[in-house]
């Protein structure tokens, strides 16, 4: 298929472009560079640099491209960020997103893979969480994604735009040539390995006092080749829908710099800090829906894994995308 991946210079849709390529796909990368990385662009994918926000541009994209297929990762994601600066979410996960939308209207695009996320689950009542879950957000970037998964939906019934709204638990790891580069960066397991890389001092840990067994936020981490994989196969969802993506195991913050400990040899000193705006105590997510209707088969099965892949991109490349 011939894909338009917006957002395929940042983390996530890096690989993702790298997968679909691998797998037979056409890709052109529309990215604004604002926190993706021109190197980040696989080189084997068309690019475009814009904004989402500039409707024309993202218009005349797709008009021009004739493509089969939307994927939409481009959007800003730290729930810490989102508590102190709404309007910045809304206006781009949510207003900048319609531009996307109405240009796929525009060029009759069959269908849309949407990076959404279980912050939309807000603080869920039953764990593993399932689709049919409320969905409360508890901060401003949860409740940005679970607007456009509305849009979405009405996108659907009125213009007959297919989608998938993909809600991602943890995304982590790296694949060969793509991996976790945010600055500042803000994610547990690349500041746990710039801590054994040197980078930094001490890993803080944002509360110990939560309802958890250790007291340390539970959180259910997914390897990025594992979304990858889901998003190229929610090509051909059998219908529009949401489906979770995640392991259905969870590790607490303290358990995570244990693995990374085992992984890296280093002893990763760790502090007690304040809780953090806007966590959740336990995130993990039930993908049964994922496996039935799409046919997914998640490959990473463990955090020992997913971490290993994350150090040796970041032993690789040790300055992220600057060199
Ligand atoms: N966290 C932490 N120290 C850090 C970064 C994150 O204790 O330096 C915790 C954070 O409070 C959360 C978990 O690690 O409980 C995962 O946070 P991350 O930002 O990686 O992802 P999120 O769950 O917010 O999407």
């Amino acid at each position: 298929m011939k894909i338009f991946v917006a957002g395929g210079a940042g983390y996530i849709g890096s690989a993702c472009t790298e997968y679909l390529i691998d797998n037979g796909h056409e890709v052109t990368v529309f990215d604004s560079l604002e926190t993706g990385h021109r190197d980040a662009v696989d080189k084997r994918a068309e690019f475009i640099e814009g904004n989402l926000a500039d409707k024309d541009l993202v218009v005349k994209s797709m008009v021009e491209g004739k493509f089969e297929a939307i994927m939409h990762f481009a959007a800003y994601s730290l729930v810490g960020e989102s508590m102190t600066d709404p309007g910045k979410y809304f206006r781009n996960n949510v207003a900048s997103g319609i531009n996307l939308l109405d240009a796929a209207v525009e060029a009759k695009v069959r269908t849309i893979v949407f990076s959404s996320t279980c912050a939309t689950y807000g603080e869920p009542e039953i764990i593993p969480i399932t689709e049919s879950e409320k969905q409360c957000p508890i901060n401003p970037y949860g409740e940005s994604k679970l607007a456009f998964e509305k849009i979405l939906k009405w996108y659907h019934e009125v213009y007959g735009l297919e989608y998938a709204a993909l809600r991602y638990f943890n995304a982590s790891g790296a694949s060969k040539n793509f991996g976790e580069d945010h600055s500042p960066e803000t994610h547990l397991i690349p500041i746990v390995l710039q801590v054994a890389q040197g980078k930094r001092e001490h890993i803080m840990m944002f509360g110990d006092d939560y309802d958890t067994p250790d007291g340390t936020c539970i959180r259910d981490y997914i390897h990025i080749l594992d979304l990858a994989q889901a998003h190229m196969l929610a090509l051909n969802a059998p219908r529009s829908g949401h489906y979770n993506l995640g392991t259905g195991k969870g590790l607490s913050v303290k358990e995570i710099i244990d693995v990374a400990r085992e992984v890296t040899g280093h002893p990763i000193p760790a502090q007690i800090a304040p809780r953090r705006d806007g966590d959740p105590p336990r995130l993990i997510g039930c993908a049964d829906l994922a496996k039935k209707e799409l046919g997914w088969k998640p490959q990473y099965e463990n955090a020992n894994d997913i971490i290993q892949s994350a150090w040796d991109w970041s032993q690789k490349y040790p300055n992220g995308y600057e060199n």
